[in-house]
């Protein structure tokens, strides 16, 4: 089958997974409409195709995942997204968390570290005309050319908050980081104050990729 065609099987797996997510807690109707709209098969590679909407995370290719729709929606409901949000993402991998800011509107900015990642998503967003700036690159120090950013989401595992990306922060603005050891992190939200401290929320508990970097393992 051409993996780029959106079925009415798709459609209505999508469906699904909206209501799944609904479920679980996800109660941000602008996550859950660009869940619903993005063709998460496009993002995932053939032999996974069947089980694109299945709330479970995948392989990728270089020993990396995309995440599973629940943490894309969790972590995209904590960032509460605003139409041309200017966000920095780091750990772009297959681009699906990528593409469901796109959907709400943000301006986004994603690195990757990993340069097959990086050319394979590179490519795909180029067929799918997304307006988004992708970087190669370690985010682990942030992308100081773009900054401030109004919210910045890390989609790997973080053994700390690295300050650069805090100092990368708008006043105001939300990080969104899962922070713990190499197999186990707790999500963490964020926020700058108008005096350049932080207020430090930690939520639930989430197994993540690690992030490797300068700022990182
Ligand atoms: N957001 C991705 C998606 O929707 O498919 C999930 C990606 S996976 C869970 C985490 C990604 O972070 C991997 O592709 C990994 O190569 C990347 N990564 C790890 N450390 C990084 C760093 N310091 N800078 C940029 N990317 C990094």
């Amino acid at each position: 089958m051409n993996i780029s065609i959106d079925t009415y099987k798709d459609k209505g797996a999508r469906r699904l997974l909206v209501r799944e997510l609904k479920t679980k807690g996800i109660v941000d109707e602008k996550v859950l409409d660009a869940i619903g709209s993005v063709q998460r098969h496009l993002f995932i590679h053939n032999d996974f195709r069947h089980l694109a909407y299945e709330d479970k995370a995948f392989p990728i290719g270089e020993g990396q995942t995309i995440s599973q729709p629940y943490t894309v929606a969790y972590q995209t409901q904590l960032l509460h997204v605003e139409p041309n949000d200017k966000i920095l993402e780091i750990g772009t991998g297959s681009g699906y968390q990528a593409a469901v800011l796109i959907a709400m509107g943000a301006e986004l900015h994603s690195i990757e570290r990993q340069e097959k990642l990086f050319i394979k998503t590179k490519n795909l967003f180029k067929s799918l005309a997304y307006q988004a700036n992708l970087i190669l690159g370690d985010g682990s120090n942030g992308y100081e050319k773009a900054a401030p950013f109004d919210k910045i989401i890390v989609t790997a595992g973080a053994p700390k908050v690295p300050q650069s990306l805090v100092n990368q922060l708008k006043v105001g603005g939300i990080l969104i980081i899962p922070v713990g050891d190499e197999k186990n992190q707790i999500m963490h939200s964020i926020i700058k104050k108008t005096d350049g401290s932080v207020e430090v929320i930690p939520l639930h508990a989430f197994r993540f990729v690690p992030l490797i970097g300068q700022q990182a393992w």
